[in-house]
């Protein structure tokens, strides 16, 4: 009970930092950290996206490939056999950039030729009817004037020639998004049947085909996953901004409260559990400054065990320390609220009297004398008890807004009354003529 807790408030210099749980330095630590997970969720989400679109890219490559691969088997396959001869019946007509692609049986049975660049034609309208996507053969110069590439056509053609593989493209037509890919077609062997006389040679490219085919799907894929991911960006980066908002608030207020119980130990007596020398002086230079901005009166008592060496010799060290501790409460409570007694060092103690006169200052620490005279601390089957000399020092200012006294005139002069009572027996209080 008698524990003296030192108000924050009233301890200057140690409390002008600014309290730690609304300091910027955790704003601004939140703040980064805020900016750290919204920057790494929102590249994580970012980084997650391009490569499922990637992803869908390189499926849609593969997929021209395949198809592109699989229309040039075609063709090799007819130019292999010198073209195919289907039955010319209704709605069969003759290639018109054959030379004479009609036969007749001998049943009577009219036959025509389909090479290869008329079967790859063929094929594309069936597949752009029934399977969403078609082949364009091309080149520069083609014979037919149906095969003049198209402007994605052209530009391939021209980096074939500088010896790029294939091209790739995404692009919109009649309002549909499609995917082209394009790759070079290479003269074989068995085109030279047909075309040595146009002075075609065994790997010569002659043009390319394209491969054109719908990816509404895709992009709705994609569109679907993007809005996926700005939904997961959203609810992540607010999950983890709540998450850590709510560790860090944890994390200061362990803080907040171990760095009181520093800011305690710093300014606290452990054995008495008094405020320290440091703390007494802080709450004097306050009180000091308070008297003369009000200009009304402050005083100080220190006070000295008497013969308190030959209690610890007799007594031991430990009804030493015990008797120490019931003094601080003892003299604690002797005090008027506003006072402060605080362990000024080894056996002495020094209160801190606010608003108080040299002639009140006599009285409390007469009170104290007496309170501590009165004492008994029991130690081991003991009673012990102790006497204390005391020597008082006021100051009164000449007027409000004056400068503050000198602490350490107070001091000096409070221990030079001290010395006195020494002097004069012990176990007595000497000062407290008022000065100023
Ligand atoms: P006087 O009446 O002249 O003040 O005599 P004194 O014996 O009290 O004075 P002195 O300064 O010679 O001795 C003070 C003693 O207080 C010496 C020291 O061992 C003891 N002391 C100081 N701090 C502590 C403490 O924390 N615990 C205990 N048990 N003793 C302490
Ligand atoms: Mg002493
Ligand atoms: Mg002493």
């Amino acid at each position: 009970m008698g524990r003296m807790r030192i108000p924050p408030a009233t301890i200057g210099g140690m409390n002008d930092a600014p309290e730690p749980s609304q300091g910027s330095p955790w704003r601004g630590f939140l703040l980064k950290l805020y900016v750290v997970v919204v920057v790494v969720t929102f590249a994580a989400v970012v980084g997650l996206v391009w490569s499922q679109e990637h992803a869908i890219g390189h499926e849609l490559e593969a997929r021209g490939r395949a198809l592109f691969e699989s229309i040039v088997l075609v063709r090799k396959w007819n130019s292999d056999h010198g073209g195919l001869f289907v039955e010319k019946k209704d709605g069969v007509v003759s290639n018109p950039f054959l030379e004479d692609p009609d036969r007749r049986g001998d049943d009577g049975t009219v036959y025509t030729l389909k090479n290869p660049a008329l079967m790859t034609r063929e094929i594309s309208e069936l597949a752009e009817k029934d399977a969403n996507f078609r082949f364009h053969i091309t080149s520069e110069h083609p014979v037919n004037p149906a095969n003049k590439p198209d402007p994605f056509e052209l530009a391939a053609l021209q980096a074939f020639e500088r010896g790029v593989e294939e091209e790739t493209a995404r692009e919109e037509i009649g309002g549909e998004p499609v995917f082209r890919y394009m790759a070079p077609l290479r003269v074989e062997e068995s085109c030279l049947r047909c075309h040595a006389e146009h002075g075609y040679q065994v790997g010569d490219i002659r043009g390319g085909i394209s491969v054109t085919f719908g990816i509404s799907g895709e992009k709705d894929d994609i569109r679907e996953m993007r809005w996926v991911a700005v939904a997961f960006f959203v609810g992540a980066a607010a999950f983890l901004l709540l998450f850590i908002s709510r560790l860090v608030a944890a994390l200061q207020r362990r803080v907040v409260a171990a760095e009181a119980q520093i800011r305690e130990m710093a300014l606290t007596d452990s054995l008495t559990e008094l405020p320290n020398r440091r703390a007494t002086t802080m709450r004097l230079e306050l009180e000091t400054a308070r008297a003369a901005r009000y200009g009304r009166p402050v005083a100080v008592v220190l006070l000295d065990v008497d013969h308190f060496k030959d209690l610890n010799d007799t007594g031991g060290h430990e009804a030493g320390d015990a008797i120490l501790k019931a003094l601080a409460q003892a003299g604690t409570g002797a005090l008027r609220e506003a006072d402060l007694l605080g362990r000024w060092g080894g056996e002495e103690f020094l209160a801190v009297l606010p608003e108080t006169d040299a002639a009140g200052a006599r009285i409390l620490a007469e009170r104290l004398r007496t309170t501590i005279e009165a004492l008994r601390v029991s130690q081991r089957d003991e009673r012990f008890h102790v006497t204390v000399s005391a020597g008082v020092a006021a100051w009164a200012p000449s007027a409000p807004g004056c400068i503050p006294l000198d602490i350490d005139v107070l001091l000096r002069e409070a221990d030079a009354a001290l010395y006195r009572a020494k002097g004069g027996g012990r176990n007595r209080v000497e000062g407290g003529s008022p000065s100023s």
